[in-house]
């Protein structure tokens, strides 16, 4: 059965996504079945995987979340997944924003991204979402699902900031909606080890929360081959395969697997 991880972190700009995309990649290279799921109405991750006019898509996680809500039959996933690579997904459009709003007029509306995950299981190893910055019922929904959070900081942005807030929602859904709900840890990105501002944030990030949560080894250093690769939908790995950040994303696949056991 497959284990359902969602990257988030309460703010934009901490390569969630360029994190999701690599991630799915390097662990698909790992000889893994892999699913990475769009939940964010920007369809930021779908463009990486090189679908161009998102607007025009009528397949996308939006529909799917809103069949549930209507409660409606889900189509086959053959409708909807698409491949990439070896890598599928289910792509994200504007219309999620739509959603968004029914979302919170709804009963029970927590679970109807576990809904749609939940059959999908057992055909993957790793089913990967991609969350939207904000503390909303899409988050909740994403949350619900997930058996894991990875949490991306970026040092760059003082993301520890708000972070928190962030670890407390994870605790309110694990006590009233996702018992199961664990945080598989920290991954600090976008890192300019050279500079000063990083190597002190990491170690704040380190002593404030490695008691209770565990931060990655593994940190993913800034470099413009990852701007580039996103360029040409590929991932960094893929793109220039020595590139720092590459390297980074396939050993912090490795350790992630590693912690499974
Ligand atoms: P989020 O999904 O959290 O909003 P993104 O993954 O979209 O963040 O990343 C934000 C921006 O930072 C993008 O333009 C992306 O290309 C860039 N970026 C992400 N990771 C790196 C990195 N390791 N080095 C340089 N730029 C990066
Ligand atoms: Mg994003």
């Amino acid at each position: 059965m497959g284990k359902i991880y969602m990257i988030g972190s309460q703010k934009g700009g901490t390569a969630k996504t360029t994190t999701t995309f690599n991630l799915a990649y390097c662990l698909r290279k790992m000889g893994k079945r892999v699913l990475a799921v769009d939940f964010d109405s920007q369809a930021n991750l779908t463009t990486c995987f090189g679908v161009e006019d998102t607007g025009g898509l009528d397949d996308t996680i939006g529909h799917l979340m809103m069949a549930q809500i209507e409660d409606m039959k889900l189509p086959s996933p053959k409708k909807y997944i698409r491949t990439k690579d070896g890598v599928d997904f289910i792509p994200s459009s504007i219309y999620l924003s739509v959603v968004d709003a029914k979302l919170r007029l709804e009963m029970g509306a927590e679970k109807m991204l576990s809904g749609i995950l939940e059959p999908l299981r057992e055909k993957y190893d790793y089913i990967l979402i991609d969350t939207c910055p904000s503390l909303g019922t899409l988050t909740i929904n994403a949350l619900a699902a997930a058996d894991e959070v990875i949490i991306t900081v970026n040092p760059q942005l003082l993301a520890m900031m708000g972070m928190q807030d962030f670890l407390r929602t994870v605790v309110k859904i694990r006590k009233r909606i996702n018992p199961g709900l664990g945080i598989a840890g920290i991954l600090m990105t976008m890192c300019e080890s050279r500079t000063k501002l990083c190597r002190v944030l990491t170690e704040e990030v380190a002593e404030n929360f490695q008691e209770q949560i565990r931060v990655f080894e593994t940190k993913i250093p800034s470099t413009v081959k990852v701007g580039e690769s996103i360029y040409y939908s590929l991932p960094v790995a893929e793109y220039s395969p020595k590139a720092s950040a590459g390297v980074a994303y396939r050993k912090f696949a490795k350790e992630l697997v590693s912690y499974e056991g």
